[in-house]
């Protein structure tokens, strides 16, 4: 006898839907958590790069271990021909040189914390919806749901394909473009931003790698061409994903055929026509689009939006799976907190609703950022340069900056600041290879640092950490936010007590001290807090200033990351782990 009353109801089982799913499961086994799922795993499905805060995500739900055993290419970073030049410049999650050859599987620590996966959606997306069942969820594939039935705002039940209704206390739509629930509930979508490309892509068998790193590590390859960009995704030994990305408008205009245009592409690229010499497409050709927006809203009464159905930016961040698995986690986490009433429930879903939009907006914005300051895109000037109006930029790619910094880069739920799942470190590096002068770390050479809370209001956030959310005081002062925790907790803290670099500096190592702290913890103190620092200049929390008569902070090196163009790549640390 199948059961036809649950406590949640997931729909789809994507990365969204199987992290909700294995979180609530984890946390509350007593819970009955159905995830509905319209096809039979595995299946293909596009997006296959990944960001390093997944890994955090996979670990807590308890099968980062069963992803590397897959054997899923390490992915060290990305090699990009995009920016000012056409020269190849590559950037790296662990800086070259730092990253040892190890043997896999390993295990979720040291370097591997800090580098991330790229996955053949086939099998990653089975591995994780098996684990969903394993942790205890009624996984359900075949099944679509046809209907969502309402009073209201309020969802009463799911009607399946066979004719049966499914009901449940709390909904969740994870079921990605499709947004079965999203639409049915009446949401409006935003399409924030003028990127109205399409992708063409197919997989390839026997696809060269471009680069071998250590013991199974690889960087993608991103290549502009003149009208678009190509994407080059090794998701295991034999097998690769292949992408092409050009506006809607180009396409239409071209005449061309999308596999014509795909094939004219890929091959006549001089990186990736070498690397596909001896491969053979697997003719499974498919073309994608409108896939830039973000929700209206993301919850109701008793239903929540996650993954790809509450919004996503574009392709070129690889950031769409790190918002699907971060949302699956942010919902689990709220219903959990419903569900022991550890909270006013209004505020739980305007948290959830306001934290995980801004994150969509801020991806939006990169990625807008992201093709704005493209100066290869010969081609299609006009077309950057219409995004760049229509998201009120009128700018050169210096004052792109300015601008990308407008929704702050503190995000109150990471742990250290950025934008799309990219730390601050590496959103001015890479944004150091599109501008005609990089963003200055703000915090160099200057020693003294005022703290600046005027006119801010405080307002309660959350954190997320061992199924349950804290409650911790935060500054708002227009878009931007100050958590009260974790390194800001620790700066503001410390700059209350005196404002000049030396104070900073022996407060520092005074904590360090009475806590025992190993050399490697200091260094990965110091890190966070001058990246936290950075960020809290940037967002105009902290004001710097120089006395000429004291030194200044030393030129930071918060590098967790590195930026070398290819020709100037004599002796990369890669290359002693095995670049080829
Ligand atoms: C061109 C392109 C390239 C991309 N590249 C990347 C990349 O490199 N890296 C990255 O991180 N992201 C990328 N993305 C984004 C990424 O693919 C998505 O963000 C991610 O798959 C979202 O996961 P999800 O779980 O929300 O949805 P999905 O993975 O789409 O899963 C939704 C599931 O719901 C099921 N479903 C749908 N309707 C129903 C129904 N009625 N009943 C039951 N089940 C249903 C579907 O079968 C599916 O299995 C890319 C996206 C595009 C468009």
């Amino acid at each position: 006898m199948k059961e036809h009353s649950f406590d949640v109801a997931i729909i789809g089982g994507g990365p969204a839907g199987s992290t909700c799913g294995s979180l609530l499961m984890k946390y509350n086994p007593g819970l009955r958590v159905v995830i509905l799922e319209r096809e039979q795993f595995p299946r293909d499905h596009v997006g296959e790069s990944q960001l390093p805060p997944i890994g955090t995500v996979l670990h807590e739900m308890g099968c980062w271990d069963k992803i590397e055993r897959a054997g899923f290419p390490i992915k060290v970073g990305a090699t990009y021909r995009w920016g000012q030049t056409t020269d190849l410049w590559n950037f790296e999650f662990v800086p070259f040189g730092d990253l040892k050859a190890e043997a896999r599987p390993a295990r979720f620590e040291g370097q591997r914390t800090k580098t991330a996966f790229q996955v053949d959606r086939a099998q990653y997306d089975k591995i994780l919806l098996d684990h969903a069942k394993e942790m205890g969820c009624r996984v359900r594939e075949e099944t679509t749901v046809r209907q969502v039935q309402r009073e209201g705002d309020r969802v009463t039940g799911l009607l399946l394909g066979d004719g049966t209704t499914i009901t449940a206390r709390h909904y969740v739509d994870c079921s990605g473009h499709t947004g079965v629930l999203r639409r049915a509930m009446g949401v409006e979508v935003d399409q924030a931003s003028s990127l109205q490309n399409i992708a063409i892509w197919d997989y390839w068998q026997n696809a060269e790698w471009a680069v071998n790193i250590g013991v199974g590590g690889t960087r993608v390859q991103v290549m502009s061409l003149g009208y678009g960009w190509i994407w080059f995704i090794p998701m295991g030994p034999t097998r690769t994903s292949i992408g092409l990305v050009v506006p809607a408008s180009y396409y239409k205009q071209s005449g061309k055929r999308p596999a014509d245009l795909y094939l004219e592409a890929i091959q006549s690229d001089p990186v990736i026509a070498p690397l596909i010499s001896n491969a053979t497409s697997e003719g499974k050709l498919a073309t994608t689009k409108d896939w830039s927006f973000v929700s209206d809203r993301l919850v109701g009464e008793n239903w929540f939006l996650a993954g790809e159905s509450a919004g996503f930016a574009d392709p070129i961040l690889a950031a769409g799976m790190t918002l699907a698995h971060s949302a699956g986690r942010d919902v689990a986490y709220t219903i959990l907190a419903l569900d022991r009433r550890d909270f006013e429930p209004e505020w739980l879903r305007e948290r959830y609703d306001d934290t995980h939009r801004r994150r969509i907006q801020q991806h939006i914005r990169f990625a807008d950022f992201w093709y704005t300051a493209n100066g290869c895109f010969t081609d299609l000037k006009d077309f950057t340069a219409k995004i760049a109006e229509d998201a009120g930029l009128k700018m050169d790619p210096d004052r792109a900056w300015q601008w990308l910094g407008t929704g702050g880069f503190v995000d109150e739920e990471a742990a250290t600041p950025g934008i799309g799942g990219y730390n601050l470190t590496a959103v001015k590096e890479i944004s150091g290879a599109f501008l005609d002068v990089p963003p200055a770390w703000e915090i160099n050479d200057k020693n003294l640092f005022d703290l600046n809370l005027e006119g801010a209001e405080r307002i309660w956030i959350a954190s997320l950490a061992n199924g349950r959310i804290t409650r911790h005081r935060c500054y708002r002062r227009g878009d931007k936010l100050l958590p009260n925790n974790g390194y800001y907790h620790m700066l503001i803290s410390i700059l209350k007590g005196g404002n000049t670099f030396e104070h900073m500096q022996r407060t520092i190592e005074a904590n360090a001290r009475s806590a025992n702290a190993s050399s490697e913890q200091l260094q990965a103190l110091l890190s966070g807090l001058l990246e936290s620092l950075e960020a809290m200049v940037q967002d105009g929390w902290v004001k710097v200033g120089r006395d000429p008569a004291k030194p200044g902070m030393p030129r930071v090196f918060i590098n967790d990351h590195s930026i070398v163009q290819q020709n100037r790549e004599a002796t990369p640390g890669s290359a002693a782990v095995g670049s080829s």
